[in-house]
């Protein structure tokens, strides 16, 4: 009964072309780049390499020997100097390159040329505690200026850093020290998230005393400071004489000089743990001139930087997004951007759009889950705020549902800026597939066409390459595979290359394999349909999570939807809905009231999207399994509605929702 394809059922046919006004001042806005890109991609590429600041040219712009690609070989660069250096020597070091905002309201901001003093001592520093030119220092920080200092310093002297999100636990946290064979970990006392000090010095005791032989100090910032009046009682962890050492008497006193260190183009920048939504995270490698280079043109088309901006985007460094769009590409620009550090319901679930009111925030770039709890919080918050500095939107992370890429547009874009659903992954280093928005036509739900020089297709179960150009006006939907190396694609996996042999490259043999089911529509514009694991089979044909998510989401009462299929012995799957309502239309699911809910979402979907995607069972729910990236973790949920025992949920934010979830549906299932 299997389908090769995906049944494509939800029909999106808004479509938002770029205002006049906004198409002429855009970086790009000659369609013809599309074309003349595809044309000579090594020319395309080799163009914007030259972009940056080299220390020797390279003389061959790639080479790839599959799975293994190399770009501007024998060239010599420096990212930090790419990124912090070269602005002041060009006469841009009084430009401000953070505001960072921290959770309590501390504002602190920095130029370019105090970037460089303090990203150069830390050099210093990081020397004198025995870090060497291609060793591992783990970065287990709050999302602040020292953390990209941090990852600037580590560029600086030729060392790779490994930075880990200041969520992970003590387990995940040694895991990913011992996996990278780190020497160095610099974290502080702790950092502030949702009123409190998440004690990242006392976590970080508890990997290290799991046993971590490579690692031979710790730098300790100190980002708190001791419990007392407004710093509420937290552990500071024990003093590790001769192996820990205070951020501020070891780097303070250190020299500003601090030669940034000639790179080859292809020696390493950073090792990226994935965020694990579907399984073990991978140690992802990146290279470092390829990597600048696809993440400097990126961030200067889909952003459509200017010297003008205030960018910001909200993204953890733990996340390569924070790698990507916070350090790298952005700076790599020059630009000016809003740091922060915490919860965005602190002290009151306005607490984003006070940030951008306050700095006059020009360019948005966040993720869906933030879209969709923004929604269920309710309009009110984004409403008592001045959003008017705002001229461009992004998404990155997940599917984006249509619902909430127009509410983002209406609410926060005041129907005006133009959104950018930039979809790539933390292997691919840069976006890939994106609106440029001074050209391209946005559609809710659609992330539009592969960046020029990029090149993708579909392909069916079977393995073979489907005709994009049918014709069909309903599209063709199938498993995205991107055909032609990139630049900034990952070099392999830390320590396991038959792992990155058998991930990406072995599903279809000489193309690049993310996981992610897609559709093309007869525009050629690409939706993202997630994940080909989380591909419902129903009654014969494949139906996409994201589809169903949605049609669910589309309704008034929903603010939230998590869609699986679980095993079913006549339809193969049937469709189970995990919701979450909307702050003004909660009810009690066991309720009469909540009863007649769930019977209307079922009929809406079937109404919205066909009989055949009408799910079985909908639950409702206060929250849902999701990574701490925020990302949902439909496998979880397919264990819950299976009655299995959970998988893997080391990646997850917050274990107790989905233990909750089981009881509950232990409780209703008998
Ligand atoms: P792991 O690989 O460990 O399971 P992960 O895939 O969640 O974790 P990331 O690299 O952070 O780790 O996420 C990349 C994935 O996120 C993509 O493969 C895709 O499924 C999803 N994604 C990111 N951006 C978008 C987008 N704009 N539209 C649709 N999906 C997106
Ligand atoms: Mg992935």
């Amino acid at each position: 009964m299997s389908h090769d394809t995906i049944d494509t059922l939800l029909t999106e046919d808004r479509v938002f072309p770029p205002s006049e006004s906004f198409a002429a001042q855009a970086n790009v806005n000659d369609p013809e780049i599309y074309a003349r890109a595809a044309a000579d991609r090594q020319a395309y590429w080799a163009n914007w390499a030259s972009q940056l600041r080299w220390m020797e040219p390279w003389h061959t712009v790639s080479d790839w020997q599959l799975p293994y690609a190399k770009w501007f070989i024998g060239g010599r660069l420096n990212a930090c100097d790419n990124c912090v250096d070269r602005h002041v020597d060009e006469g841009r070091g009084d430009k401000v390159a953070f505001i960072a905002e921290g959770e309590p309201g501390d504002v602190r901001t920095f130029t370019y040329a105090e970037v460089k003093t303090h990203v150069s001592r830390l050099g210093n520093a990081l020397k004198a505690m025995g870090v060497a030119k291609g060793d591992r220092v783990c970065l287990y920080m709050p999302m602040g200026p020292e953390l990209c200092f941090a990852m600037l310093a580590c560029a600086r002297i030729g060392a790779a850093h490994s930075v880990v999100f200041g969520g992970f636990s003590a387990e995940s946290l040694h895991e990913r020290i011992t996996d990278a064979g780190a020497k160095l970990v610099v974290t502080a006392d702790g950092s502030w998230r949702n009123g409190k000090v998440v004690p990242l010095k006392e976590i970080t005791d508890a990997a290290l005393a799991k046993g971590a032989p490579s690692v031979t100090g710790v730098l300790v910032y100190e980002r708190v400071g001791e419990p007392s009046g407004n710093v509420p009682d937290y552990n500071r962890g024990a003093w590790h004489e001769g192996r820990d050492q205070w951020w501020h008497d070891v780097v303070d006193a250190q020299s500003d000089d601090c030669p940034c260190e000639p790179m080859d183009a292809e020696d390493l920048l950073y090792i990226l743990y994935t965020s694990g939504s579907t399984g073990k995270p991978k140690g992802i490698m990146h290279t470092t001139g390829g990597y600048l280079t696809g993440v400097y043109a990126t961030a200067q088309w889909v952003f459509d930087l200017k010297d003008s901006d205030i960018y910001w985007c909200t993204a953890d460094c733990g996340w390569v997004t924070g790698h990507s769009y916070v350090v790298y590409g952005p700076m790599a620009n020059g630009v000016t951007q809003v740091l922060y550090e915490g919860s965005p319901a602190v002290p009151d679930k306005d607490r984003f759009w006070r940030i951008i009111e306050r700095h006059r925030v020009t360019i948005l770039y966040t993720a869906p889950t933030a879209i969709r709890m923004f929604m269920q919080w309710g309009e009110e918050y984004p409403n008592r705020c001045d959003l008017s500095s705002l001229r461009l939107l992004g998404s990155v992370g997940e599917p984006i549902n249509p619902e909430a890429w127009m509410w983002y547009r209406r609410v926060i874009g005041g129907e005006r800026c133009p959104i950018v659903d930039t979809w790539w992954q933390t292997e691919t280093g840069a976006i890939m597939i994106t609106p440029l928005p001074g050209i391209s036509g946005t559609k809710p739900g659609s992330a539009t066409r592969p960046f020029p020089g990029v090149a993708a297709t579909l392909m069916n179960e079977e393995g073979q390459e489907l005709n994009l150009d049918s014709g069909d006006p309903e599209g063709t939907g199938g498993i995205l595979a991107l055909t032609e190396p990139w630049p900034s694609m990952l070099r392999g996996i830390w320590g396991d290359p038959e792992r990155y042999q058998q991930t990406y490259w072995s599903r279809f043999p000489g193309k690049y394999f993310p996981g992610d089911g897609c559709k093309v529509d007869g525009d050629g514009s690409y939706w993202l349909l997630g994940r080909v694991d989380d591909i419902m089979l129903v009654s014969g044909h494949n139906i996409s999570t994201m589809e169903v998510e949605s049609a669910l989401v589309a309704h008034e009462a929903v603010a939230e939807a998590a869609v699986i299929g679980k095993q079913h012995a006549i339809k193969g799957q049937a469709i189970a809905a995990f919701v979450i309502l909307r702050a003004s239309h909660r009810v009690d699911p066991t309720s009469p009231e909540g009863e007649a809910r769930i019977a209307e979402l079922k009929a809406w979907v079937a109404a919205k999207i066909g009989a055949i995607a009408r799910p079985d069972d909908i639950y409702i729910s206060a929250d849902l399994p999701k990574t701490r990236s925020g990302k949902i973790m439909r496998r979880l949920l397919r264990d819950v509605a299976e009655g299995r025992a959970l998988g893997d949920t080391t990646t997850l934010a917050d274990p107790n929702v989905v233990a909750s979830l089981k009881t509950q549906y232990e409780e209703k299932e008998g």
